[in-house]
């Protein structure tokens, strides 16, 4: 059970639609969580901005309004702090309460002023537990600052000993009249903006994230589930298709996809291997049917010798048949043994730079007398060097081929011959004749075995040939690279063009180095 559950959470993980939903879960959290962390940087950055704003506008209304610090009368004509303001007035009263909160007012020498009123010196008690400066700090910043025009401004960020942070503004006020500088520190708390912060980042990451990210996740699973329908559509399709059932294809959504274009591949791909079958099918029943006609004609003339010759002339002719038809049966199996090992590349071509010009004349000049015999006038027409790689054995078997159609067609007093020129890119090498001809409805179908023009109908006359004489020629012009092309008019003659890629120098040098090109 446990083994079973482990398989299955594998074959989820490996999915395509788990691998998806992922993807997408996991940019989404990545933009998510950028967001979030660069909206945090800018509340933080705001925040800030606004305690400075803040502090800036208390240290206005200390400077120009409720302090003044002056020498006091009643603490023997020392500098104190003396706030002026309403003390009736609430609002007033609970402001300048409030900058005294975090406060320090010191003189030159760094040592904190009396409060004109109570006597004690300025410095608040939160002030003192953030850390006040030192009285040589003090004086070294107020040194430093009185030479200038415009002295700095300090701005400091410190925490109280229970972690509570605060933001210090600290600078100089002039007693006007003596032009003596005091050091005065004011503070904020800031608190409130790290408790928003804090809950900021608690909303967007422990809430608003994870949530987005779940329902994000199961948005994609549901999305990325109808992205794959179509595809899971095409693969029990495919499934429907074996063997017997090849004729099936899975129709388009007419999307214009890239998941139709994987239909419309897939259907191509079903539409070769159908004609493959078909062909596969035609000729087991082709061989069967070739081989049946001779054994039935062997049968036959052994029945003969048997049960009715009686002289031994009788015999000897029925022996002599049988052995004819013998003779066509192993024809039949030896060029079928040869095509199949050809087609299946155990037939390694022997290539040498050959000049088919000379070749076709060599051949012209051996195949006269069968011309003869079949009262054809052949001739040669090759001039010039037409250079190619060729296996010789192979390509002489592809001439004989063509010629020895050309004379079975061409009616006695007729012409063939056989042309090499170069062309543009190519070798072209021609075999006409001014034979019967092949209709135009069979001229596809030529190159295939066992396929014969029969006329009429008709069955073919054992005489006629096995039908698989083009089959050769195709096969050994697309073994060294070439093509073969028909034409032929009915009545008035055929011509097969064979084109092969020229041959020049230096590749034929590597040719003859031993290097034989596969089919
Ligand atoms: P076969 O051994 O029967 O000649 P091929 O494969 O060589 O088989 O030829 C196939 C068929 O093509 C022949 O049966 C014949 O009808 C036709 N054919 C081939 N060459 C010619 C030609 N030169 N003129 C007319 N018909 C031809």
């Amino acid at each position: 059970m446990f083994k079973l559950r482990k398989r299955d959470v594998r074959r989820l993980a490996r999915s395509l639609r788990f691998r998806l939903t992922v993807s997408y879960a996991l940019l989404f959290l990545i933009m998510l969580v950028g967001t979030a962390v660069v909206f945090r940087a800018h509340l933080a950055s705001q925040l800030k901005t606004s305690a400075e704003i803040s502090l800036n506008e208390q240290w206005a209304a200390i400077k120009g309004a409720y302090l003044r610090i002056e020498p006091t009368p009643e603490l023997d004509n020392r500098y104190a702090a003396n706030w002026y303001y309403d003390t009736d007035d609430a609002d007033e009263t609970t402001q300048v309460l409030n900058l005294k909160r975090v406060l320090l007012i010191a003189d030159e020498q760094g040592h904190p002023i009396p409060d004109a009123v109570t006597n004690q010196p300025s410095v608040s008690t939160i002030y003192d537990d953030l850390g006040r400066e030192s009285p040589a700090e003090i004086r070294l910043y107020v040194a430093g600052a009185r030479k200038l025009a415009k002295p700095p401004l300090l701005w400091a960020e410190r925490r109280s000993s229970k972690g509570e942070p605060f933001w210090i503004r600290s600078g100089l006020i002039w007693d006007e009249r003596h032009r003596i500088p005091f050091y005065i520190s004011i503070g904020v708390s800031l608190a409130k903006n790290q408790k928003i912060l804090s809950n900021y980042t608690w909303t967007a990451f422990v809430v608003v994230i994870p949530s987005a990210l779940i329902l994000a996740s199961l948005l994609g699973w549901i999305m990325a589930g109808r992205t794959l329908t179509p595809l899971r559509e095409v693969a029990q399709a495919a499934q429907r298709v074996s063997g017997s059932n090849l004729s099936l294809r899975i129709p388009t959504r007419e999307a214009g996809d890239e998941l139709d274009y994987l239909i419309l591949t897939f259907n191509r791909m079903t539409e070769r291997l159908e004609a493959s079958f078909q062909q596969m099918k035609q000729f087991s029943t082709d061989v069967s049917h070739e081989l049946r006609t001779p054994i039935t004609a062997i049968r036959g003339q052994l029945e003969v010798a048997l049960f009715t010759a009686k002289t031994t002339d009788q015999y000897r002719e029925a022996m002599f048949n049988a052995l004819q038809d013998t003779d066509r049966l192993s024809q039949i199996v030896r060029a079928l043994l040869l095509l199949s090992q050809a087609e299946s590349g155990q037939l390694v071509l022997q290539k040498t730079r050959l000049n088919l010009g000379d070749l076709v004349r060599e051949l012209v000049e051996q195949m006269q007398i069968p011309a003869e015999a079949a009262g054809v006038h052949l001739t040669a027409d090759a001039a010039g060097d037409c250079f190619a790689a060729v296996d010789r054995v192979q390509f002489e078997r592809l001439i004989n081929n063509l010629l020895s159609n050309a004379f079975k067609f061409t009616p006695e007093g007729g012409q063939v011959r056989v042309s090499a020129r170069l062309s543009e890119d190519h070798v072209e090498v021609g075999v006409e004749d001014t034979g019967r001809g092949i209709p135009r409805e069979h001229l596809p179908h030529i190159f295939d075995r066992f396929y014969r023009v029969t006329g009429s109908g008709t069955a073919p006359a054992p005489e006629q040939g096995l039908g698989l004489g083009l089959s050769f020629v195709a096969w050994i012009a697309k073994a060294h690279g070439g093509t073969v092309e028909v034409d032929s008019t009915p009545g008035k003659g055929t011509r097969f063009t064979i084109k092969l890629p020229i041959e020049h120098q230096n590749e034929g040098a590597m040719e003859l180095a031993g290097q034989p090109a596969a089919s």
